[in-house]
């Protein structure tokens, strides 16, 4: 779908995947107007597909747009446009499972000039592909590097926004992550350098306490870390299996002290790739310490069960999260 200054959207169409041709002055390549989504559709046991909260990805796209100051895409057009995709590539949705079909929209300018200035035009496309389970092993906890160098986003950039450009400054500190042996970044505020964020492509929880007493917390949105719809989804789940729930601020400092004195018992990432993951270890320039026991925590394999079980459609969809295809 196009858009254009004075004309608005327009000229929808479904083609064969191809390699787009772009001028050498497109603003995109210059200027970095360029924000996406990531979703899923999954095969439900009676055969047909449903997608999860295409409409919480359209409302995080208008948001992302208004950021960039790029033309807002409406939330219908958004979701029709993967439904239509999802329709014409049904035969590619896998199997009952954690196995999807994954969707990746995104909108990018289609102006040619140079200039810095919002461009007249843009492109809204979606792309999908089938994505295997996360884990085809096993659920297997990561590593992760505190990253006290690098910021990802600063109060009053784009770190809330999807936009290119915020992986782009992330790639330097993913590399740092990789030499030290950690498979993923933890992000830090920009300001003091202590307050947890979110990873690279996922959010944080952290379990305080053990069974039914325990509390799930999720690192507040300041404006600095992406709004994750899994982030999001889960401190409803949560509550929906009887566990205190709180977004709340944490300092890596409080993260070790409560890893000795044992009120921190399990930490996981979440995002719509992975869909949870547990961490099992961490490190910083000042040392490592081992997540609990360095395993898969109780809760966290509850709540991926959960999570899991309501995409693909075993267990009831009580939130009307699943927006499912005829
Ligand atoms: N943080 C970042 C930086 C991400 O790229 C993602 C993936 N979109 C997430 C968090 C998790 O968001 P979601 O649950 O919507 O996939």
């Amino acid at each position: 779908i196009k858009w254009t200054e004075g004309r608005g959207w327009h000229d929808a169409q479904l083609q064969p995947y191809a390699p787009l041709s772009m001028d050498p002055a497109n603003m995109t390549l210059h200027y970095a107007q360029s924000i996406f989504e990531g979703l899923k559709a999954y095969r439900q046991p009676d055969g047909s597909v449903a997608v999860f909260r295409p409409d919480a990805n359209a409302r995080r796209f208008q948001r992302s747009a208004r950021r960039l100051a790029m033309p807002e895409l409406p939330v219908e057009t958004f979701v029709e446009a993967c439904d239509l995709l999802v329709e014409h590539d049904r035969e590619w949705v896998p199997g009952v499972g954690e196995e999807s079909l994954y969707l990746r929209p995104f909108m990018f300018a289609s102006e040619v000039g140079l200039g810095v200035k919002p461009a007249n035009e843009y492109t809204f496309m979606v792309i999908a592909s089938p994505a295997g389970p996360y884990f085809p092993g096993g659920v297997k906890p990561v590593s992760v590097w505190l990253s006290e160098e690098y910021v990802r986003a600063a109060p009053g950039g784009t770190g809330e926004a999807k936009c290119a450009g915020n992986y782009a400054a992330s790639l330097v500190a993913q590399a740092e992550a990789a030499q030290h042996g950690c498979d993923q970044v933890v992000w830090l505020d920009a300001v003091e350098r202590r307050w947890i964020e979110e990873m690279g492509g996922m959010n944080l929880y952290f379990v305080y306490g053990k069974g039914a007493d325990a509390k799930v917390v999720t690192p507040e949105l300041t404006g600095t870390l992406l709004p994750g719809i899994t982030r999001d989804s889960l401190l409803t789940i949560a509550a929906d299996l009887g566990y205190g729930t709180e977004e709340a601020r944490i300092s890596t400092d409080e993260w070790r002290r409560g890893n000795e004195d044992g009120s921190i018992t399990e930490v996981f990432a979440c995002g719509t790739a992975a869909v949870i993951t547990p961490v099992g270890e961490a490190k910083s320039a000042r040392g490592t310490w081992t997540v609990a026991d360095g395993g898969a925590g109780e809760i966290t394999m509850k709540l991926r069960e959960a999570l899991l079980a309501l995409q693909s459609g075993r267990a009831e969809d009580t939130h009307g999260w699943m927006h499912r295809l005829g």
